[in-house]
């Protein structure tokens, strides 16, 4: 996500950084260069000139401090900047009332079934009990879609397909949550291709009726500076609460997530990065901001890793570890559980650093799979002991996963490394050893 925009936005700052101090020419140039690394991402050409205005204004202020790094000084204007511009503070979605209603909002395609599914288990992971509503009744694949993505994350899904008039079912959804004593309410609405006076008729219509608590506007970030238009258009006519941005996981370039808070003054409450019901994240903007810039996001990865590890499981193979017991069954099992919090490409582009190192590096869930199958070769006796895995073994378990020896041969040594440096850790812990120190 943004990785053009932050390689970009790195380069024009580096050219600063080896300069001794800032000067107007060298400052010049620099900033240009942001405004063109912007506008390439799509960002509105007033919005970016905006921005970078502010950013040589802030830089040429600050001449005079020359114990800093010009380069540095820039990065910490540049990130305080886009964190104003993405809308500085975190806000949150508004979930009172009983029930608490979601209405959610967009073009056809943008997203909005998928981020239904993914607010429902946010808000049933929250502790609160939610009732999904289908809305859209255009498409009868549309209330099936919710269906499943409402069972796969345990949450009922409301429908009434023979029911042409999605106001009435609205409000029939609502009355049933009541009567369920269901506390929140998301309800899926019908989008079209491209706006059009009926869409906004109807949606005004079933807003009017329901009065919604929140109103999310769902819009594919990949459409850029469409984006924008149509995030205008529906908060001419809905005044929503705020945007989700989907498919930030793609190519898009990220522009609109930087212009539509400026543009509609709403904030972004949600980004979603994958089709999976788990590739959904609050929009923090000092985070993106750092993420941008490849100060990573540390913050997000905690929370992500958190919300995936299970602490029992955590607990049991922490005891595992203690006992030097680790084995490739628990190995696998974490496998699944970092797989669990979403794409590692994105989880690792938060941490600080990485993530221009990995730009270009093809790392997917699917790295996995030969690691995964090899284990899955291995017998449970071999997994628990892979001090008996010899020659022939390994030749059985290459052919039985489709892998080579030395794929084998490579999983079995990272896996001993670890191990050893498990033991190593338990030894410290236990003050039979001193943390080994560098040079
Ligand atoms: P709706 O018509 O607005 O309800 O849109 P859908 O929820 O049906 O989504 C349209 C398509 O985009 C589906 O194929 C989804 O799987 C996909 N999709 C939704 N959100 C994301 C996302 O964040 N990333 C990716 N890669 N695909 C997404």
């Amino acid at each position: 996500m943004f990785e053009n925009l932050s390689s970009k936005l790195n380069t024009a700052i580096r050219t600063l950084k080896g300069q001794g101090r800032i000067t107007d020419v060298n400052v010049a140039a620099t900033v240009k260069e942001i405004r063109k690394a912007l506008m390439d991402a799509d960002v509105n050409y007033k919005v970016a000139k905006e921005i970078t205005d502010k950013i040589k204004e802030e830089a040429l202020g600050q001449k005079i401090l020359i114990a800093v790094e010009p380069g540095q000084m820039l990065v910490k204007i540049v990130h305080d900047e886009l964190t104003g511009l993405m809308g500085g503070e975190k806000k949150d979605i508004n979930l009172k009332g009983d029930p608490a209603v979601v209405l959610i909002a967009g073009l056809q395609g943008s997203g909005k079934t998928t981020f239904s599914g993914k607010l429902a288990q946010h808000i049933k992971k929250g502790g609160r009990n939610v009732l999904l509503v289908a809305c859209d009744i255009y498409r009868p694949a549309a209330i099936d879609q919710l269906k499943v993505l409402g069972e796969q994350v345990g949450v009922e899904v409301y429908a009434e397909p023979e029911n042409k008039n999605a106001v009435s079912i609205a409000q029939n959804g609502i009355e049933y949550a009541r009567k369920m004593g269901k506390k929140v309410v998301i309800v899926d609405t019908a989008g079209r291709l491209a706006v059009d006076e009926a869409m906004m008729n109807e949606i005004a219509a079933v807003k009017e009726a329901i009065k919604p608590t929140e109103i999310l506007f769902v819009v594919d970030s990949m459409t850029g500076q469409d984006a924008v238009n149509t995030a205008k258009t529906f908060n001419d006519r809905l005044n929503f609460d705020g945007v989700v941005l989907t498919k930030l996981d793609g190519d898009a370039r990220g522009g609109a997530a930087l212009s539509i808070r400026h543009v509609v003054e709403k904030p972004i409450k949600f980004i979603s990065t994958g089709e999976k019901m788990e590739a959904l994240d609050q929009f923090y903007p000092d985070r993106m901001a750092s993420r941008i810039l490849g100060m990573g996001d540390v913050l997000s990865l905690v929370e992500k890793a958190q919300q995936a590890f299970d602490e029992e499981e955590a607990e049991r193979i922490n005891k595992k570890i203690r006992q030097n017991q680790f084995s490739f069954d628990d190995f696998y099992s974490q496998l699944q559980q970092i797989k669990k919090m979403g794409n590692i490409k994105d989880l690792m582009g938060m941490i600080p650093g990485m993530g221009q190192a990995v730009k270009d590096v093809d790392i997917s869930n699917d790295s996995f799979k030969p690691i995964e199958a090899i284990i899955q070769s291995m017998t449970p006796a071999e997994r628990k002991k892979p001090d008996i895995i010899d020659p022939s073994r390994k030749k059985r378990i290459a052919t039985g996963s489709g892998t080579s020896i030395q794929q084998v041969n490579n999983l079995m040594k990272q896996f001993e490394d670890m191990r050893k440096m498990m033991r190593m850790m338990n030894k410290v812990q236990d003050g039979k050893m001193k943390m080994p120190t560098l040079p």
